[in-house]
Formats: C-alpha cells, sequence, structure tokens
C-alpha cells in the first residue's frame, strides 16, 4: 500500500470502532442509546425482533445514525424494529407471550406460525433456479437467467447488520430449510465450467464480504482458471460499505482483500462490487469514502442498487442526491428496485405509481452520468420487470412495463401492459389490460412452473 492511504488512514475518524462489536435480540438492552427510550418503546422493539431478525453493530450506532431524529432517522428505520412491521393481531400475540414470560419453545412456535404468514420465499426461489451437476441439485446456487449464475457461499450468509426489509430475511432466523447455502467451491467451478454461456457470477448472500480473505479466495481464485475463461464478470453482492466499511480498510485481512480484488482485475474479470445503499446518509463517513478509494485503486468497480422503501427512503430528494454522491465518488448507479413481496413489507410498501413518481422525479434532477439506474424494478417470478410509466391507450390507461431480464431470455426489452391501479404495490397485484384475458409470457411461464413444481 501507498504512503498516502497510510498517511489517511491513521486520521482519528478512520480509527475508533475498529474493533466489531454487534448486537442481537438477546443485546437489546446494552445498546446505550436505546436506554432513553421509555419501556415501552424498548418492549416493542423486543417484540418485532422475537419474528423478524435483528442484528446492529456499533459502527452503525455511533456514526450513521442521528440519535436526535429518532424513530424516524431513516438508518434507524433501516436497523431496529418497528411495531408496525407486524400485523396487529401477531404483534399482539408475540407481545402477550413476553408479557407473560411464555418458555423459549413456545415464543419459538409463535415466531414460526407468524413468519409464515410473511411469504418467506417470494417469487419461487426455492423451487425454479436451482441448477443441477450430473444430475444433482446444488442448493448453494440460484440459475434463472441465461448468463448470470448466484452462488451463496456457506461462510457469507450472514450480514455486518440485517435490514429490517431484508427479501432474504428468512435466512437469517435459524431455519435450515430456507437456506440456500454452499460450501463447494469445487461444485461452483464445476458449474461453470460446463455452462459456457454463463458470463456472469454473482457471489450473495447473507453478505459475502464477512467472510474472512482466505475464505474468499477458496471461491474466487478459481475463477482464473482457463476452464473459466467465459466468466467475464464477478459480481459481490453486498452491504458492508454500509455497515462495515472497515472491512476495507483496518481489518486485519483488508489488504490481502484487496490484493484479491487486484489480481482478479489483472486476471482479465471485470469485478464489481454491488454495494446496496439506501440513503446518501450511508457515504458520508471519513471510513467509508476511504474504503470506496481504496476499493477503486484496485480496478473493481462499485455499482450501487438497492428498493425504494417507506420510512427510508422514499422521497425523490433523496434519491437524487444518492445518486450525485455516487457519481461523485466514482460509484455507478445501478438498480432502483420495488420492495419485494415478503416479511415486513406492509410496513415499508409503496404504491408500484408512487415509486415510479419518485424514480421519475429523482431521474429528472440529476446529469446524464447519474441515470444509468435503471427501474424501478420488480424481482419478479418471471423476471425482471420495470415499470416504465404510465399512459393511456385507446381511452384505458396502463401501466407500460418492461423485461430487463427474463426466464426466456427473448422476453428481454418486450414492452407489455398491466390495468392502472393505484393501489398496486407488486407485480402479483398486476392485471392484463387492453380486454387480454394473459399476459404475452403467461402460458410458457405456466409451463415453466408446472416442471419446476413437479419435480
Ligand atoms: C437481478 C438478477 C440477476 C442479474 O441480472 P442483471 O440484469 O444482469 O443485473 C441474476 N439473477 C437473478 C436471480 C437476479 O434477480
Amino acid at each position: 500500500m501507498n504512503q498516502a492511504i497510510k498517511i489517511i488512514a491513521s486520521d482519528e475518524a478512520l480509527t475508533k470502532n475498529t474493533k466489531f462489536q454487534v448486537y442481537t435480540e438477546r443485546q437489546l438492552d446494552k445498546i446505550k442509546p436505546l436506554q432513553k427510550l421509555t419501556e415501552e418503546q424498548r418492549f416493542e422493539m423486543r417484540v418485532v425482533a422475537n419474528v423478524l431478525p435483528f442484528r446492529v453493530n456499533q459502527y452503525v450506532i455511533d456514526e450513521l445514525i442521528d440519535w436526535s431524529d429518532i424513530p424516524n432517522d431513516p438508518i434507524f428505520q433501516l436497523t431496529f424494529p418497528q411495531r408496525g412491521m407486524l400485523y396487529p393481531e401477531d404483534y399482539q400475540r408475540m407481545a402477550d407471550a413476553l408479557q407473560r414470560d411464555a418458555e423459549r419453545s413456545e415464543i419459538s412456535v409463535i415466531a414460526n406460525e407468524i413468519r409464515q404468514k410473511l411469504n418467506p420465499h417470494p417469487a419461487g426461489q426455492q423451487e425454479m433456479n436451482v441448477p443441477t451437476l450430473d444430475g444433482e441439485p446444488l442448493p448453494g446456487m440460484q440459475h434463472k437467467y441465461r448468463e448470470t449464475v448466484l452462488f451463496f457461499p456457506s461462510q457469507g450468509q450472514v450480514c455486518h447488520s440485517y435490514c429490517t426489509f431484508c427479501f432474504r430475511w428468512a435466512q437469517f432466523i435459524g431455519d435450515k430449510e430456507l437456506r440456500f447455502a454452499s460450501n463447494e467451491a469445487g461444485s461452483l467451478h464445476a458449474y461453470l465450467a460446463q455452462n459456457k454461456d454463463v458470463t456472469d457470477v454473482l457471489i450473495t448472500g447473507g453478505d459475502p464480504m464477512v467472510m474472512k480473505t482466505h475464505h474468499l479466495k477458496g471461491y474466487l481464485d478459481g475463477m482464473l482458471h482457463p476452464s473459466l475463461d467465459h466468466v467475464q464478470s464477478i459480481r459481490i453482492g453486498t452491504k458492508s460499505l454500509t455497515f462495515w466499511p472497515q472491512r476495507y480498510v483496518t481489518d486485519p485481512d483488508a489488504d490481502e482483500l484487496l490484493a484479491l480484488f487486484e489480481r482478479l482485475v489483472k486476471g482479465g474479470k471485470h469485478v464489481a462490487l454491488m454495494a446496496h445503499f439506501n440513503h446518501w446518509r450511508e457515504m458520508e463517513t471519513p471510513i467509508v469514502r476511504e474504503a470506496i478509494r481504496r476499493i477503486r485503486d484496485t480496478g473493481v468497480v462499485i455499482r450501487a442498487q438497492a428498493p425504494v422503501v417507506k420510512h427510508i427512503n422514499d422521497d425523490p430528494a433523496v434519491w437524487a442526491r444518492m445518486w450525485d454522491t455516487q457519481v461523485r465518488l466514482g460509484i455507478i448507479p445501478y438498480y432502483m428496485f420495488v420492495e419485494r413481496d415478503t416479511g415486513a413489507k406492509r410496513y415499508f410498501e409503496v404504491p408500484l405509481i408512487r415509486t415510479y413518481e419518485i424514480y421519475r422525479e429523482a431521474i429528472k434532477q440529476v446529469s446524464g452520468l447519474a441515470r444509468t439506474a435503471r427501474g424501478p424494478s420488480m424481482s419478479a417470478g418471471p423476471g425482471k420487470v420495470e415499470i416504465q410509466g404510465v399512459v393511456e391507450i385507446a381511452g384505458e390507461k396502463v401501466f407500460a412495463l418492461r423485461f430487463i431480464q427474463g426466464r426466456n431470455p427473448d422476453w428481454v426489452q418486450r414492452i407489455f401492459f398491466a390495468k392502472y391501479d393505484e393501489n398496486a404495490t407488486w407485480f402479483d397485484d398486476l392485471k392484463p389490460a387492453l380486454g387480454e384475458d394473459k399476459f404475452f409470457f403467461s402460458d410458457e411461464y405456466d409451463a415453466m412452473q408446472a416442471v419446476a413444481y413437479d419435480e
């Protein structure tokens, strides 16, 4: 590492919170700023945290949350449980159980019953996307779109903190069946070697960046083997720039990690860190700025994506400032997502029409360099569906939609229409428009589902 980095890294701002300290549901009472809340507020958090995953670390508490502005602070909403995340009857049921000091076993039964109502597996991910190698399913992988394989390394199935709206929340509540994970670097490499259509690998989780560098090396160095020359891009999905930028600056194996990145880039791969940022506030601390600078120095490209979520970023001004900040820091805005229909969706959901307006109002305000953010996009069963706008055709008001990705690659870029519905919040709420009784892809998608669920 060069001298300049050393000088900046010795800055006091970069050396507080270098030791990772994390709190879960059982340590809620140990979080100092929460002690200023009322007993009732703390109890509400405990109720919700007994159902939905909760995990937060000291850096988020000390440096990202503005405690003079809670409960409204967006980073507080991003990480701390809120009463409205559960349906009132479910909330009451768990609250009663905790109040009468029910046994752990009863609490866990109640928690599981409530979780089952929260659509733990959106978009048929468990049934439809699992690839096979020599006839055997590979449970730690998903292969939905021709050119991209998702890989879930087993050591990367937690995060440095959890997002309250996480669409993979079901993985974090200890139910092994709900977890996709693989510790098989060998089967990843073998599957890729046999599938020459695959140009992209997306390492995801949880958060793969919770892994020690020597584990990452086991998965990534093998990507440079000549049998994987067709794999052009390695993406790493991560929220670590928000939750633990120390990973790239002060962690003991940070330099070794950056050297790994550099080796992959020099070996001819496009390496993209797919950073999850919900709010510009996540990009303001000295340590995240330093982390971004160091990552970019390796030749790795950082791209940013996030869903629109109520209470956190349902405001065009937040998105415009976020995209501008990203461009300024050399990060490429990539996707704006619609929040999936799972978990605490009732608390976070935003009508599709409003999400679309937020996108348009935000994109209008920024330069072309920030208009690389596509969306708003719904990762639904048939594919990624973008809301293009609202138009009137033959007197009927409709949503114009387009596939960004399709289970059948031939669906990509095709425009189709759904009845305008001001209350719709997800793809499944939409109905075909203009007198059609189904969408152009419906029959084909139904057939794909029939095959998948038969297996
Ligand atoms: C979004 C997504 C990808 C990547 O799609 P791109 O449009 O290439 O970013 C791959 N697999 C799944 C399951 C996805 O949801």
